[in-house]
């Protein structure tokens, strides 16, 4: 690091849109590059994204970002990667080219393949050493899948010509020189969400591997959430600017808001709703359908533990109902309906499009949309639409009081959702607790580009994110505790309506 150096860059591969985003020293904003990239629907429950369109679109956004700035590379100390999770790249390491597209972490299609892993055992045959449920939301079931269907891919995995890697994985390989001398790297809190890493130990297991037919030369090396894994290469704008943090974009989040104390959490409101406890060193296995994840890992530091509780469509129902159901023309709309009403008129929408995540787990669960009566209008379904989001994280947060055994006092919340103020009151209201919004809610780049300046001596270490996190707006509850208890009660119902829906024939017919 030298004088000029006065700026880290961030990228965030999310789900909908990359991003590149420049911070300076005081974890400021300093100019952002932003592009979405197509989500690809083949069949019902599928969900992919073009890995080359991801790429083209992150080599757009950093010369956007660097432009906005008006710097180039000198003055940048570092570069971090965060990225959507669970999200599977398969591609060739000799060509550069995916063999299959991106297999997202919202597909459905290897329902069969998880129940045939389970087998007799159950759901939770590798809980205990992964710190996961079988389900679809994770990355090496969908490896399978490329593995079993896409054509000459199984005889080329196993002579080692192909690598597979969530989404930073194949960002850092093409920023460090792909085909030339790419790094195949992850860093801890990606390669927890793979089901394939020991979660105590942090190597690949390789008896899950085999179970799931996967070659171990085609996993990435495991390494820390911040240190230099290489530098910037080849064509590209980044050239010799050091590639020096990982973070899942959750994760991210945690980092970015501040979250280093044992009991602190956060709740990130985007395409899903993801919340995270800092369980410290101690890995919590959880009683009530939370995940045990890495939190992070600081260079040689030992690694830091979370329970998250995951819940797949918050936000994207927002979109849902732009885009399907065209009642609304933009996401924020969906607030100006929903205050013309006083409350729901009995009206509760699941939306149970990819199963149910935490804390039910049920992958055979569809949508509903319950308690409709000739009194219900489009106002109504948009006030439910909103509490939906409100709802599936209050069952998250009961989740992770009984399985922590401790209460917690308040929740530090970001993400696109957190600019609409009614569903924050409502969501404290649901909680009973202040509900916290900092004054950067870019909260996921943030966290990447404090694990990378941590790694280059850019900022010292956690004190200075503490430093930096500033409170922009809190929300009390107000609720009285007798309308709460009957909301939830009535929420909990409506879930129930969802469950058992797939039945095999229907599932054969729409999917596979
Ligand atoms: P991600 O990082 O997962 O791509 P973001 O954090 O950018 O998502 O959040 C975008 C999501 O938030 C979208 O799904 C959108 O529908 C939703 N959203 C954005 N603004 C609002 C709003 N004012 N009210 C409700 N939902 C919103």
């Amino acid at each position: 690091m030298n004088e000029q150096q006065q700026y880290i860059l961030a990228i965030d591969q999310g789900t909908t849109s990359s991003r590149a985003i420049v911070f300076d020293h005081a974890g400021q904003i300093v100019s952002t590059g932003q592009k979405e990239h197509e989500q690809i629907f083949p069949r019902a429950g599928w969900v992919e994204h073009d890995p080359l369109e991801i790429w083209r679109n992150i080599r757009t956004v950093v010369g956007d970002a660097l432009t906005g700035a008006d710097i180039n590379r000198h003055q940048l100390a570092a570069v971090g990667i965060t990225n959507q999770r669970e999200t599977a790249v398969v591609w060739d390491k000799n060509t550069g080219e995916p063999v299959y597209n991106a297999i997202v972490w919202q597909d459905t299609r290897t329902n069969r393949i998880c129940d045939e892993l389970a087998g007799d055992e159950g759901a939770d045959k590798y809980k205990e050493r992964v710190g996961l449920p079988l389900a679809t939301y994770f990355s090496g079931p969908k490896v399978k899948w490329i593995l079993d269907n896409v054509e000459g891919a199984r005889e080329k995995a196993e002579a080692g010509e192909l690598l597979f890697g969530n989404t930073d994985s194949w960002v850092v390989w093409n920023l460090t020189g792909g085909t030339e001398g790419g790094v195949h790297v992850t860093d801890v809190t990606n390669a927890s969400r793979t089901m394939l890493m020991n979660i105590a130990t942090l190597d690949w297991n390789e008896d899950i591997a085999a179970d799931m037919g996967i070659p171990l030369s085609m996993l990435p090396e495991i390494k820390s959430s911040s240190e230099v894994y290489g530098y910037g290469r080849k064509r590209g704008l980044l050239i010799d600017t050091p590639v020096a943090g990982i973070l899942g974009d959750q994760q991210a989040a945690t980092f970015g808001q501040a979250c280093f104390e044992v009991g602190q959490a956060k709740n990130t409101y985007g395409t899903g709703n993801f919340m995270l406890i800092n369980t410290g060193e101690e890995l919590v296995h959880s009683e009530n359908g939370l995940l045990t994840t890495v939190c992070y890992k600081i260079g040689d530091n030992k690694p830091v533990y979370a329970l998250e509780g995951s819940v797949a469509v918050t936000g994207s129902l927002v979109q849902w109902v732009r885009d399907n159901l065209g009642i609304i023309s933009s996401a924020p709309e969906i607030e100006e309906l929903a205050q013309k009403v006083d409350d729901n008129g009995g009206c509760y929408v699941v939306p149970a499009f990819s199963g149910l995540f935490a804390p039910y787990w049920k992958s055979d669960a569809r949508g509903a949309i319950v308690g409709l009566t000739r009194y219900v209008n489009r106002n109504h379904i948009a006030r439910a639409v909103l509490e939906s989001t409100a709802f599936q994280s209050a069952e998250v947060l009961e989740a992770m009081n009984a399985d922590s055994g401790v209460d917690l006092t308040e929740l530090k919340v970001d993400g696109g959702m957190v600019a609409n103020e009614t569903l924050m009151q409502f969501q404290a209201d649901l909680l009973g607790v202040p509900v916290v919004r900092p004054k950067v809610t870019e909260t996921t780049a943030l966290g990447a580009a404090y694990a990378a300046g941590i790694a280059v001596g850019f900022w010292d270490g956690e004190q200075d994110v503490i430093d930096n996190w500033a409170e922009d707006k809190r929300w009390e509850p107000k609720m009285d505790t007798e309308t709460r208890e009957r909301s939830l009660r009535l929420w909990k119902k409506a879930v129930e309506r969802t469950f058992d829906w797939v039945d095999d024939d229907v599932e054969a017919a729409g999917g596979e």
